[in-house]
């Protein structure tokens, strides 16, 4: 049997709970264990997937084309895994299970109730996934803050899995320390709030991170222990720091990893974070530095701007950069400036490398198709990711080869020249407002051609890359594009779709329909990523 780790978060949200889960994960990996990760998030939608950016940080897509969060990315990026929708809980997909059970009598004529049989629910998932992947550990990160109304019933989960299997579980509070400016102080009072809500749903924590701006001192350690009746050993200090990377080897330094397994009486079977450490060496001695600009249109919720939409794309820069030694300096370029302004433009020569990013809506459109232009036509090193292959094809149409009224059908449904439309399988799905997971999504197939620049990077022709959109490159105009120089670099076997494109003559000019951003990993930088990058640093 698995051993289980319930993470729940204190105080307040955002303090870097997914990354502290993943961190935990690579601990326990590195001293020889199997291990499965959970993400729970406690709202009602079934997915991520319908949800604002804004709202929702970036929606992240697994292999098997779930929309998540982008918590399983840290995951992904900690564990150096594959995961899956059986890696990701919401309550809205355990209600509708439970729904659909009860629908076709699954319950034999019982009263569904929402306890015990929504907890359950949740536990017979965690079980499955013991099931399928015989970790050693399974990680559950309980999303929102202790106290919410919304996580409740996952807590009441937890609970009862400790009931049952007292040895075999593990509650780790992630807390939050402020030093109010004018105080000046460090203070434990909202983490002592933080467990005695816990303690409200039945739960003591084991062991607490308390993550603050700096270290945990040690009067500060001895309060935490006395009034959250926790070990001081198992006061685990989490101060802010440079790189989400180093955080394994931070937690190492308390000596968090043999604490969880001590709580389990198990001993490390090997202790090796060495491709880790080197990883952080490189980030802490980089011999140059690279500027990478990101068009796409301003996030904005009230004074705060939102790079989170995006964080897959900016660690693929960053697995790049530290593999070559290089310091990223990522900057978020606003494509309606250049929309509005078109002479401000020439700041993009400022940069070494330029990257547009997926999107949905027409807000900046205009702007990212004259970034792509000004990069094509001065040469300064070009990825495109998704919306942003297909706004270059559009620049390309309509600048190169002269198509008149060229546009995504996505932002002109009539446009005279359709080079990105949908296909008829989605128009069925519009028609039908049938939105969730309905895109084309997840893992699929991408066949290169021997003479292009994607071959040589990749170093084969077969390659799988994930995908989240709608719109494709439509394949009549497959052939004036190519004519003018467009080089159709990429193709999905099964559905004769576009994936990648290119320009010869230029330093780098490629863009994809897919998202090479998931894959990156900080151990195995993407191909792509760091091939732009190399370029770029030239
Ligand atoms: N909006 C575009 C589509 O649906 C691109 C999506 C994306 O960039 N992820 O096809």
């Amino acid at each position: 049997m698995a051993k289980y780790i319930f993470i729940a978060g204190g105080v307040m949200s955002g303090i870097g709970k997914g990354v502290a889960c993943a961190s935990i994960g690579r601990i326990l990996l590195s001293k020889g264990f199997k291990v499965g990760a959970i993400k729970i998030d406690p709202y009602v939608n079934v997915d991520a997937g319908t949800m604002n950016p804004i709202e929702h940080g970036e929606i992240f897509v697994t292999d098997d084309g779930t929309e998540c969060d982008q918590d399983i990315g840290n995951y992904e990026r900690f564990l150096d895994q594959n995961l899956s929708t059986d890696n990701y809980i919401t309550t809205g997909r355990v209600y509708q299970k439970v729904i659909e059970r009860e629908r076709n009598l699954g319950y034999g004529g019982k009263c569904v109730e929402v306890v015990p049989h929504i907890p359950e629910e949740v536990i017979s998932r965690i079980k499955k996934l013991e099931k399928k992947t015989g970790a050693d550990f399974i990680l559950i990160e309980i999303g929102g803050t202790v106290g919410e109304y919304q996580n409740l019933l996952f807590l009441e989960a937890a609970r009862m899995m400790k009931l049952r299997h007292p040895q075999d579980v593990v509650f780790i509070l992630v807390s939050y320390l402020p030093i109010p400016k004018m105080i000046g102080e460090m203070k434990t009072k909202p983490t002592q709030h933080a467990v005695r809500q816990l303690n409200m749903a039945g739960i003591q924590p084991d062991i607490i991170l308390a993550r603050a701006t700096v270290p945990l001192d040690l009067p500060r350690k001895k309060k935490i222990s006395i009034f959250c009746n926790v070990s001081e050993k198992d006061v685990i200090s989490a101060p802010d720091i440079k790189s989400i990377y180093e955080i394994p080897i931070n937690f190492e330094k308390d000596n968090l990893g043999n604490r969880i397994l001590q709580k389990f009486r198990l001993r490390a079977k090997k202790n090796d974070l060495r491709k880790w450490k080197k990883l952080v060496k490189n980030i802490e001695n980089p011999k140059g530095e690279v500027k990478i600009g990101m068009v796409g249109k301003y996030f904005k919720t009230g004074n705060f701007t939102l790079m989170d939409s995006y964080i897959s794309v900016i660690e693929a820069i960053k697995h790049a950069c530290y593999s070559l030694q290089l310091s990223p300096k990522i900057e978020w370029l606003d494509a309606e400036k250049y929309e509005k302004n078109p002479k401000t433009l020439k700041e993009l020569k400022n940069f070494d490398g330029i990257i547009v990013p997926g999107g949905f809506g027409s807000r900046g459109v205009e702007g990212k198709i004259k970034t792509i232009e000004y990069c094509r036509k001065n040469k300064i090193p070009f990825l495109g990711l998704c919306l942003g292959m297909q706004l270059a094809v559009v620049e390309f149409a309509r600048n190169v080869c002269k198509l008149k009224g060229a546009n995504s059908t996505e932002f002109s449904p009539n446009c005279q020249a359709k080079v990105i439309d949908v296909m008829s399988d989605q128009k069925e799905i519009l028609n039908q407002k049938k939105y969730g997971g309905t895109m084309r999504l997840g893992a699929q197939r991408c066949k290169l051609s021997p003479s292009s620049l994607s071959f040589k990077i990749y170093k084969t022709s077969l390659i799988s890359e994930r995908h989240r959109h709608r719109y494709e490159l439509n394949n009549q105009f497959r052939a004036i594009l190519e004519k003018k120089g467009l080089r159709i670099a990429g193709i999905n076997p099964e559905r004769n779709l576009v994936e990648i494109i290119e320009l010869p003559n230029h330093p780098f000019f490629v863009a994809c329909q897919f998202h090479p951003e998931f894959k990156s990993r900080p151990l195995r930088p993407h191909p792509l990523f760091k091939e732009f990058i190399k370029r770029s640093s030239k």
